[in-house]
C-alpha cells in the first residue's frame, strides 16, 4: 500500500534537508609594521579578483597562478559592516523561529580572525555587532503577534576548547565540562554558566570579565590564546505566554578558532608540539566535517572531535553555518594562505598566466622554502 505523506512528514522531511556550510575569504591588509620591514619581505603574493574570486601566485609554476572561489571574497577594503551583513546578518533571524546557527573564524595566527569577530571600539567585529542585532530583534519581536502572545530572551555562555577540554570562561573553575546530547539529539553542557541578558551593557560586562579569565589562563602558558577556540553561545529562547506554552531556542555559536598554521614548519616543540597535534587534530576534523556536510556524505565524524561533537546541532543539518577564512597578504604566509584556502575552496583553476606584470619579476624571484608533506608527496609519487 503507498504510503501517505502527511503534511507534518513533509514538514520534517524539509526539515531534514541539509544546508551547506557558507564559505567566505577576508584578505587582511598589510600591517603598518609589516610595511617597515622591508619590501622583499613584504610582497604580496595574493589578491582578489571579484566579490568571490581571487588569485594567488603557484610556487610549482610561476608563470601560473591559481584562483579560488567562495560564496564570497572580502578584500583589503573591506569593512567590519561589510563582512557582518554580507555574511551574518542574513542568519540572525532563523534564531527567532528556534534554528540553530555557527560562525567561524578560521585561519593562521595573525591573519584577522579576532579581528572579524571581535574587533575593536572603533572597528567592532561581528560579535558584538551580532549580540546587538539579536537583542533589538528579540524587543521588536516580544508580544508583536498578539494572538500567540510569544516573549523572548536572550542568554549567552562563553567556553574555551584547548585540549580537548571545555572550560567555562564564565566560572573558570569548571575547567573539563562534559557535552552530552538529549533524547531529541540536542547537545547540552551540563553544569555550564549561563547567564541572561537584556542590554548590550550586561554583555558586555560578561563577556569583559569571561575574556579577563580567558587572559589569566592564557598568561599562565604563553601563546595558549592562538592555540585554543574561544566558543561564545547566544542562545534565544522563545516562549509563548498563553496555553500551550509552547518553547523554541535557537542557538548561535561564534567562535574564534585556534590558528591554523602547520606548528612542525614553525618549528614548535614538546609541549607545543603536543598541543598544536591536539588543535591540528580539532581543526582537521572541522575540515572533515565542514567537507563531508558539503560533498553530502552519509556519515558526518562530528564525534572525532570536541569542538565538532558540541557543534553537531548547529552544523549542516538544518543550522545555518557560516566559516569566514582570514588570510594574511604577505608571501612569508604563503603556505599557510595556500592551506586555509584548499579548507574554503569551492573550486580551483589553475591558469595560465604569472601573478601580474608589474612583478613578474619579483614573481620569478618568488622563493619559498617547500612544505615537508608536498616533498614527501613528491618523493613518493616517483
Ligand atoms: P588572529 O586573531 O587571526 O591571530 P588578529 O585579528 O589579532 O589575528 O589580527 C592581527 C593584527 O592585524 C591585529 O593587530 C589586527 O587588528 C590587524 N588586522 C587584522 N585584520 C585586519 C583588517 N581587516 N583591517 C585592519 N587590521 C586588521
Ligand atoms: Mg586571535
Amino acid at each position: 500500500m503507498a504510503k501517505r505523506v502527511s503534511i507534518m512528514d513533509a514538514v520534517v522531511t524539509s526539515k531534514k534537508t541539509p544546508t551547506r556550510v557558507r564559505v567566505a575569504v577576508r584578505l587582511r591588509p598589510f600591517m603598518d609594521r609589516e610595511d617597515k620591514e622591508g619590501v622583499k619581505e613584504q610582497r604580496a603574493c595574493v589578491r582578489g579578483l571579484d566579490s568571490q574570486s581571487l588569485e594567488i601566485v603557484n610556487w610549482r609554476n610561476q608563470l601560473e597562478t591559481m584562483h579560488y572561489q567562495f560564496d564570497a571574497f572580502y578584500g583589503t577594503e573591506s569593512t567590519q559592516r561589510e563582512v557582518y551583513t554580507g555574511s551574518v546578518y542574513p542568519i540572525l533571524s532563523n534564531l527567532l523561529t528556534g534554528q540553530n546557527a555557527s560562525v567561524f573564524a578560521y585561519g593562521p595566527t595573525g591573519a584577522g580572525k579576532t579581528h572579524t569577530m571581535l574587533g575593536n571600539p572603533a572597528q567592532p567585529g561581528i560579535i558584538p555587532r551580532a549580540v546587538r542585532d539579536l537583542l533589538q530583534m528579540a524587543r521588536a519581536a516580544s508580544g508583536s503577534s498578539p494572538d500567540e502572545n510569544w516573549t523572548f530572551s536572550i542568554s549567552m555562555s562563553y567556553v574555551e576548547i584547548y585540549q580537548e577540554k571545555v572550560m567555562d570562561l564564565l566560572e573558570p573553575k569548571n575547567k573539563d565540562l562534559p557535552i552530552r546530547e538529549d533524547k531529541d539529539h540536542k547537545i547540552l553542557i551540563p553544569g555550564l554558566t549561563q547567564k541572561t541578558i537584556t542590554t548590550f551593557a550586561d554583555f558586555d560586562e560578561h563577556f569583559i570579565q569571561a575574556s579577563q579569565n580567558r587572559t589569566v589562563a592564557c598568561t599562565k602558558l604563553n601563546d595558549r590564546s592562538s592555540r585554543s577556540h574561544a566558543v561564545l553561545l547566544i542562545k534565544v529562547q522563545k516562549s509563548q505566554q498563553v496555553i500551550p506554552f509552547r518553547q523554541f531556542t535557537g542557538k548561535l555559536y561564534l567562535i574564534d578558532l585556534a590558528g591554523s598554521e602547520d606548528n612542525r614548519r614553525t618549528g614548535n616543540q614538546g609541549i607545543r608540539l603536543k598541543e598544536s597535534g591536539a588543535i591540528n587534530s580539532s581543526l582537521f576534523t572541522l575540515s572533515k566535517v565542514v567537507d563531508a556536510l558539503n560533498q553530502g556524505l552519509p556519515r558526518i565524524p562530528y564525534r572525532d572531535s570536541k569542538l565538532t561533537r558540541l557543534l553537531q546541532d548547529s552544523l549542516g543539518g538544518s543550522a545555518h553555518s557560516v566559516m569566514i577564512a582570514n588570510i594574511a597578504p604577505g608571501e612569508k604566509c604563503y603556505f599557510d594562505t595556500l592551506t586555509a584556502l584548499n579548507f574554503a575552496a569551492k573550486s580551483k583553476q589553475v591558469i595560465n598566466k604569472p601573478f601580474c606584470q608589474e612583478t613578474t619579476q619579483a614573481a620569478a624571484q618568488f622563493t619559498v622554502k617547500r612544505p615537508r608533506e608536498d616533498m614527501e608527496a613528491l618523493t613518493t609519487s616517483r
